[in-house]
């Protein structure tokens, strides 16, 4: 069985995770789906007043006001940032160069957008706590994840062996395929781990270059159960971006035509 669902409704449709649903009474979220695109850092200007519907679409369907929303300018940085009582709004001053998100307060929005980069959803459904993190393979590298996951216990007081994370859409191994300076680069860094062969595998030779792939998944998920978040609590989706580029914007598809999906979660 599969652990998310994928609804329509309101003339749009996202995924939900089936975890994240259980407790819906006190947390809302979602994942878009085509042709919903939230643009990126540079498109969204020229396109603002058809993001703003998509996005109202979506609270609308959550029972959720899109004006509550919490958009930070992604940067691929490891910078993690408590929502406090900041304005809510998109790319707003205090949200610049920040990639992930965190608050224990009801009706804040966190937004995060991606093509083919990993949006972990977090949720701690004793102390109530969410986060909303954007982990593309420079985010990996830089251990996002963990940092998400240590603001959540230092700053809020979270027990690891409460904390969910659920895993969007991404690109997986099977089309994350990098040069060998990147896959030097993660060699390197993840070493230590037990798994590193099953994370980095040699892939096609082209061009009589040795080409590789990366599974970025599974560094996220070693580091998170490393950390003690459980097996049972990180949910992934396991879809590919790119093997589902019908239903996703992919980075690796569509260049800098990429559109971007969007996962939005919220305490209510
Ligand atoms: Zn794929």
């Amino acid at each position: 069985m599969e652990n998310y669902i994928i609804k329509n409704d309101n003339g749009i449709s996202y995924l939900q995770f089936t975890k994240l649903l259980e407790y819906q009474d006190i947390v809302k979220h979602a994942i878009s789906l085509k042709p919903i695109d939230i643009g990126s850092n540079d498109t969204f200007y020229n396109k603002q007043e058809a993001v703003y519907k998509d996005y109202e679409k979506m609270c609308t369907s959550l029972e959720l006001d899109y004006n509550n929303i919490y958009r930070p300018y992604q940067t691929h940085t490891d910078n993690v940032k408590n929502v406090e009582n900041e304005k809510p709004g998109i790319f707003t001053d205090e949200f610049r160069e920040i990639d992930g998100l965190i608050t224990n307060k009801k009706n804040k929005i966190l937004s995060i957008s991606v093509a083919d980069c990993i949006d972990l959803m977090f949720f701690d459904p004793v102390k109530n706590v969410i986060a909303n993190t954007h982990s593309g393979w420079q985010g990996t590298y830089k251990l996002i994840s963990h940092k998400t996951v240590e603001k959540m216990v230092d700053n809020y007081g979270c027990d690891v062996k409460n904390i969910i994370c659920c895993i969007g859409p991404s690109i997986r191994k099977c089309h994350f395929e990098v040069e060998r300076d990147v896959s030097d680069k993660f060699y390197e860094k993840f070493k230590h781990l037990s798994n590193i062969d099953d994370i980095i595998s040699k892939g096609k030779i082209e061009n009589e270059k040795q080409k590789y792939n990366i599974d970025t998944i599974l560094i996220n998920k070693t580091v998170l159960m490393q950390m003690g978040l459980k097996e049972e609590n990180i949910v992934d989706c396991g879809l590919c971006t790119v093997c589902n580029r019908e239903k996703f914007h992919s980075y690796r598809v569509d260049k800098e035509l990429a559109g971007r999906n969007t996962g939005i979660i919220a305490l209510i």
